[in-house]
């Protein structure tokens, strides 16, 4: 059974890749048949099986040699593994939704760190899901709750005016604060704020902008995971 969960969720982990991949290069969209990065020959469907493919062709392409990024092979473990760690048999619903929400963050997270863009409708439709989902168990929506995040969510649209923050970091918090509700939302952020500073402090070394999505989405991740029962 968790064998089974792992495959499945490594085979999420590789079309999120393909599909991110994809989305950076939009002409490649259109080729119906995945290919080799390098040589652009199509692959065989052998070639395609997540992990074990690139265990069987010792990370190689099967034509050119030429090494496979690893980074596609890493997705495809930590989905396979958070497929199965999230897995509880008596709530199914819940585990649904965890799976969703992990795969849809991590597809806009690879997007934003790709091309420091997300594409409209996967942000929208993976949002609106979202609050969909939330609503069936726990709908909690209290006053006190919308009079802190309206004043904030204007804040926040002064930071994107001003260029501060994304349009798509702002749009994401705004469907955080409808799924988690005020106060699990700036818990997000502050995660999202201390792992982006410390990708900083350890990784960049010139004033780049940094694409904030993923640390957003790891912080969001994070308090769904905690709050959802
Ligand atoms: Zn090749």
């Amino acid at each position: 059974m968790y064998l089974f969960l792992f495959l499945i969720g490594s085979c999420f982990g590789s079309f999120i890749t393909c599909y991110a991949y994809r989305f950076k290069f939009p002409n490649l969209l259109k080729k119906k048949r995945s290919f080799c990065d390098t040589c652009h020959r199509f692959l065989k469907p052998w070639h395609l099986i997540p992990i074990l493919s690139f265990i069987f062709l010792r990370g190689k392409c099967a034509y050119c040699k030429q090494p496979i990024s690893f980074f596609s092979t890493i997705i495809e473990i930590l989905t396979g593994l958070f497929f199965v760690i999230s897995y509880s048999p008596t709530e199914n619903f819940t585990y649904i939704f965890k799976c969703f929400l992990f795969i849809w963050l991590l597809l806009i997270s690879l997007q934003d760190l790709q091309t420091k863009t997300v594409s409209a409708s996967i942000l929208y439709l993976g949002g609106l899901c979202t609050l969909i989902f939330k609503s069936f168990y726990s709908f909690t929506f209290n006053m006190i709750d919308a009079f802190l995040i309206i004043p904030f969510l204007l804040f926040l649209l002064g930071m994107n005016y001003i260029n501060k923050l994304g349009s798509a970091d702002t749009i994401l918090i705004a469907i955080f604060f409808g799924s988690l509700g005020f106060l699990s939302t700036l818990f997000s952020i502050l995660i999202a704020s201390i792992t982006a500073i410390f990708y900083i402090v350890i990784f960049q070394k010139n004033h780049q902008i940094i694409a904030f999505i993923p640390f957003l989405s790891f912080g969001g991740l994070i308090m769904h995971l905690i709050t959802i029962r």
